[in-house]
This record gives structure tokens, sequence and C-alpha cells, in this order.
């Protein structure tokens, strides 16, 4: 027996994207359902992205106090670029005036999962997107954890499922997209130890690239480049000390026990199509970048607020002009963000078949970066967000 849901707009997943845009449907009195496979447990403890940006942190705003982004989160104005053993301060505040914050993905998703239950959102946990009709009245076809048929019939549904989205295959089609692979990967551990350091290092060594990131007082967040089929089990505690701390030449790292490891591949990925008739992509579920630049959730966010603007003047006004652009005016910023990503992630990583010749033209990129008041200036700009509007 199928269940049968009607609404203004079906949001397959519950990830940033979706929820950010049932919020923003809400406050133009646009009612939605969300739905997301996995158990609201799941996606609040799953640990991700750490980085949000002024912008992202100015919308989660606007959820009023269930944010805690600034009372939690902590403000950063700058990042340090470390090589040849030293390291470059890129002062945020100074360059761009702008700064970002660390407050982890699954504290924003904790924030955004109780304003939406709060404000009596149809948020659906363990329920299970298998395809979209497309059509004037496009339909979700899922299922809830019993495996019971649902059916959810929306003026217009948006694909937010993430990088794996079932809802690619009925906006861009068999297409699909363009993507670069990378013959690295990142290694990621949770520790319990004091920070290492007050800001992020990025930090480029002969051995390869290393992240110095922080969670809180007491507990770090730390990545190395490894080998993209590497097993998380390899490594004892004292090899991985070993293989961060000799990447961080200069800084001694703090130590403490390792609780999670996981290894995190990347590619950069942009579906050729963001919007088909009456369904739309947003957040990873259109485009994937290496986690360098740290714009993915970002990147998300900033693809909804357009769509959202975009969704109210077609469905209160009946206006399709910026339903139309969406994919041009997206695409801006997703391009801006890969080329940002990709820089970031060639200009740190030591590639597996670098030459002399390559390690050295990469020590002179960094340096134009950090000795250059314009170079010092892009990567700030870059980092802590392009204008929303723009
Ligand atoms: C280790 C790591 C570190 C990162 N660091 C950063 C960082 O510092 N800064 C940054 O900006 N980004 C970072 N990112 C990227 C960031 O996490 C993603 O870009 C972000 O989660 C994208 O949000 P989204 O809402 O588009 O997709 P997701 O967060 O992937 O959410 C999609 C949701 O859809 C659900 N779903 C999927 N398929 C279905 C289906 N068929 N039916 C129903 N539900 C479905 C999923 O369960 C999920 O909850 C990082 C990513 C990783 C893995």
């Amino acid at each position: 027996m199928t269940t049968t849901v009607r609404t203004r707009v079906a949001i397959i997943g519950a990830g940033p994207a979706g929820l950010m845009l049932s919020h923003l449907l809400a406050q133009s009195g646009i009612e939605s359902v969300v739905i997301d496979q996995r158990t609201r447990d799941e996606i609040e403890s799953t640990i991700r992205a750490g980085i949000l940006e002024q912008g992202t942190v100015e919308l989660l705003d606007t959820i009023g106090p269930a944010s805690r982004a600034r009372t939690v989160g902590h403000r950063h104005d700058g990042i340090e670029l470390r090589f040849e053993g030293e390291g470059h301060r890129i002062d945020f505040a100074d360059s761009v005036g702008r700064a970002v914050w660390l407050y982890p993905q699954h504290e924003v998703l904790k924030d955004l999962i109780a304003a939406r239950l709060a404000a009596g959102q149809d948020l659906r946990f363990g329920v299970t997107a298998d395809g979209v009709d497309d059509g004037d009245r496009p339909r979700v076809l899922a299922r809830d954890a019993d495996g019971v048929p649902v059916e959810i019939e929306a003026d217009f549904v948006v694909g937010s499922d993430g990088s794996r989205s079932v809802a690619r295959a009925a906006v861009a089609g068999a297409r699909n997209g363009s993507f670069r692979e990378y013959p690295f990967a990142w290694f990621g551990i949770l520790c319990e130890a004091p920070p290492s350091s007050e800001e992020l290092i990025y930090s480029n060594s002969p051995d390869g690239f290393a992240l110095v990131s922080q969670r809180s007082a007491t507990v770090q967040r730390m990545y190395f480049q490894c080998d993209p089929d590497t097993d998380t089990a390899a490594f004892s505690e004292e090899q991985l000390w070993d293989e961060l701390q000799k990447r961080v030449p200069g800084t001694t790292l703090r130590q403490g026990p390792i609780f999670q490891r996981d290894v995190l591949r990347f590619r950069s990925f942009v579906a050729n199509e963001l919007r088909r008739g009456r369904v739309a992509l947003v957040g990873d579920a259109a485009h994937t970048v290496p986690p360098t630049g740290a714009k993915g959730m970002n990147l998300a966010i900033a693809d909804v607020r357009l769509l959202a603007a975009a969704l109210r003047a077609f469905l209160l006004e009946g206006d399709e002009r910026l339903l139309d652009a969406y994919p041009d005016t997206a695409s801006r910023r997703i391009w801006k963000a890969q080329h940002f990503s990709w820089w970031m992630t060639s200009m740190l990583h030591v590639a597996p078949d670098a030459t002399a010749f390559d390690r050295r033209r990469q020590l002179g990129e960094l340096r134009s970066v950090v000795e250059s008041e314009h170079g010092r200036a892009y990567l700030a700009e870059a980092y802590c967000g392009w204008p929303l509007d723009a």
C-alpha cells in the first residue's frame, strides 16, 4: 500500500543543503517535505566539514538562537601556510576584513534539525528515495524504513541528496558531468589532546601534505596525505603520529589517544545540468570538491540561497526567470570554488610522480602567494567566501 504525500517542494536529503533550503522556503511561507535515508542519530554524529565561511554563518543566524555557530564555534582570523619548515600566516582580517568559523558540520546539522522540528517541519528520517518522476507535478518515489512505498508529489523537487544523488539522473541524465580524480587522499584522525596550534596549519613538506585542525580544547582533527587505497587499520597510533609529525616540521604536535580514523578520497565533479523542468540539484548532488579549500558545505549553502530565491519567485509570483537563470548563476560560483579547491590541493600536496622541477616550482608558487599582498588577499577572499549575493 503506497503512502502518498502532497507538498509544494519535495526535498531529498537532510544535509546542510536540504535543511537550509526548507528553512529559507518556510521563511516565505512555502511548505516543504524533507526526507533522508539515514536516522537522525546517524546524521547528527557523522564527522565531516569543519570550516564555515562568514556568509554561511550569517545565513545560519537567520535560524535564531538554535544556531550555536557563534557561541560554540570559534572565529578564525587567519590560517598558516607552512613549507620548508617555516610558517606564513595569511591574515584574513588584514587582507579582506572577513573571517571563518570553526564549527563542525554535525553541530550545524543538530542546530538545523532542532530548528526545523521546532517550526513543525515535515522531516522524515529513514525514508529512501529511489528515483524522481519528472513532469508538471514531479514525484519522488521512495520507501520508508519498513520498505513501505512512499510517493511525494510536489510543485518542485530538489535533489540535495549528496554525491551519490539519485535525483541527478532526472536532471543530468546519462550525460552526468565533468570530473577529475586525484592520486592521493586524506588520512583523517580525531584525537583527545590539547590543540597544537590556535589556527589551522596547511603544511606542505617533502613527505606530503598535512592539515592541523582543531575541534575543541580537548579534541583535535588532523589529516595527512596518503594513498587512496590506504587501509585505516594498517597504522599503529605511534606510526600515525610519526606520519603526521614528519609532515609538520617546525611544530611539535601535542599527542593523545586517537579515537577515530578514516580515509577521505576526493575528486572534483560538476553535473552537466543543475535543473531540468521542475527538478533541480544543489550541494554535493550537483558538485563535489576536494576538501583542501573547505568549500563543500559552503558551496551547498550558496546554491541553496540562490535556489530559494528562485523558488520564491516561481511559486509565489509565477515568475520563472530566476529559476531559468539558476544553473548559470550558480555555475559561476561553483567553478570559482572548483578552481580554488583544485589550486589549494595542487599547491599543497606532493603528487606521487612529482619531479625535482615540480617540487621547486611548487615552492616557488607557495612563496609567490605568501610574499605578495595580492597573493595573500586572493587566498583570504576565496577561503572566507565570496559575497553570497554575487
Ligand atoms: C571529511 C570531510 C571533510 C570536509 N570538510 C569540509 C570543510 O571543512 N568545509 C566544507 O565546506 N566542506 C567540507 N566537506 C564537504 C561537505 O561535508 C559536503 O560538501 C556537504 O556535506 C554537502 O552538503 P549536502 O547537503 O549537499 O550533502 P550531504 O551532506 O551529503 O547530505 C546529503 C543527505 O542526503 C541523504 N541521502 C542520500 N541519498 C539519499 C536517498 N536516495 N534518499 C534519501 N536521502 C538520501 C544522505 O543521507 C545525506 O544526509 C568535507 C567532507 C568530508 C567528507
